[in-house]
């Protein structure tokens, strides 16, 4: 479905605003649906439909909507996602033409860090300042039913690299589901805290093309919470959270933290700052937005790189109050998390 909202009442600022007064200021940039791990939750054994080829941003329309969002409408972080961000030949390039934006925006990736190993020094010379890189278990076994691969050493010599290029700080996000593994907080923790990783956990949300969530197999925040006092301290890190969905707890007294972001169970939508670009060209202002706003058709139509900001702007405007997961009426969108960017 398109967005076409009615933007008379929207104030004349050039940033991302909404009906609600938030400000989205951080960019999630997906680069493509494919993936080579096929997490359960994630996506079917065989894959998906994948985007075909003509309907992806080339390298220059990305950059260019990269540019657009910083030098027009405001954005100052930029986080590369997918589908598995390392399968996108020219990465470093489209990190290299973000880093070189003025004001230079934060930028960040969320990968699965299978080929981190041997592209984590380039990437970092090319201007990524750090990673998320995703990793729910520590069993290989495990690992290889949960993704259907037997990589998870794969995954270890990325994150170690990772930290040796010196993207900081290396955080590790982790979905925690029940009778599959959600006896694994406090060694993900343990393991974290060794090679000074920061650990996140976050809810897992009905975004499966399969439609197979349901909230009772959801581990709650506050599980992980209760799993992890009984073998560490707790205690809220003092400061103000902002926009920011984890909430973050300083370990044994500190200075190491662990985050909990409880998506689903406490949504942080009245401080979301985000706005999705999808691989083909389609901006959201929610991940479980129901319409998106098509500016491929209007790069392509030979658009300036105002009317592109105006009609970024329109979809930001037109952006819901919150997620509405459990309300009466809440339906999945129909792009699962893999081809909206995670
Ligand atoms: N392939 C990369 C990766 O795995 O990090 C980037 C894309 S992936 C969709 C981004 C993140 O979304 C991963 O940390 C993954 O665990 C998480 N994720 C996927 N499906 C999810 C769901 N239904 N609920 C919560 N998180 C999910
Ligand atoms: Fe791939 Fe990331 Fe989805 Fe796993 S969570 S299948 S690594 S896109």
């Amino acid at each position: 479905m398109r967005a076409t909202p009615d933007t008379s009442a929207r104030p004349g600022t050039p940033l991302l605003v909404d009906r609600f007064g938030r400000v989205a200021t951080d960019l999630r940039v997906s680069l493509t649906d494919r993936c080579n791990l096929r997490c359960t939750y994630c996506m079917p054994a065989e894959g998906l439909d994948w985007l075909p080829k003509p309907d992806l941003l080339t390298d220059a329309e990305l950059t260019r909507l990269i540019g657009i969002a910083v030098t027009r409408l405001g954005v100052t972080d930029v986080r590369f996602t997918g589908g598995e961000p390392l399968l996108r030949p020219g990465l470093e390039d489209v990190v290299a033409a973000t880093a070189a934006l003025e004001p230079r925006p934060r930028i960040s990736m969320t990968t699965n860090g299978l080929t981190l190993a041997r592209r984590a020094a380039g990437l970092a010379a090319a201007g990524l300042d750090r990673v998320n890189v995703s990793l729910d278990t520590l069993d290989p076994k495990r690992f290889r039913e949960l993704t259907r691969r037997d990589r998870l050493g794969d995954v270890f010599t990325g994150l170690a690299a990772a930290r040796e290029a010196g993207l900081e700080p290396v955080k590790v996000n982790s979905v925690l589901m029940r009778g599959v593994n959600e006896d694994e907080a406090v060694p993900l923790l343990r393991f974290c805290l060794e090679h000074g990783y920061q650990l996140r956990f976050i809810e897992q949300m009905p975004l499966d093309p399969q439609h197979g969530w349901d909230r009772d197999g959801m581990v709650t925040a506050e599980e992980v919470l209760a799993a992890l006092r009984t073998a560490f301290t707790l205690v809220p890190e003092p400061g103000e959270r902002g926009g920011a969905p984890a909430e973050r707890w300083l370990v044994d007294g500190g200075p190491a933290v662990v985050g909990v972001i409880a998506s689903v169970t406490r949504p942080f939508c009245a401080a979301c700052d985000r706005t999705r670009l999808t691989a083909d060209g389609q901006v959201r202002n929610c991940l479980f937005s129901r319409s998106e706003t098509d500016l491929r058709a209007l790069l392509r139509g030979g658009a300036a790189d105002e009317e592109v900001a105006d009609l970024w702007r329109a979809n930001s405007w037109s952006k819901a109050a919150g997620h509405g997961i459990g309300s009466e009426g809440f339906s999945q969108p129909s792009r699962p998390m893999s081809a909206i960017g995670g």
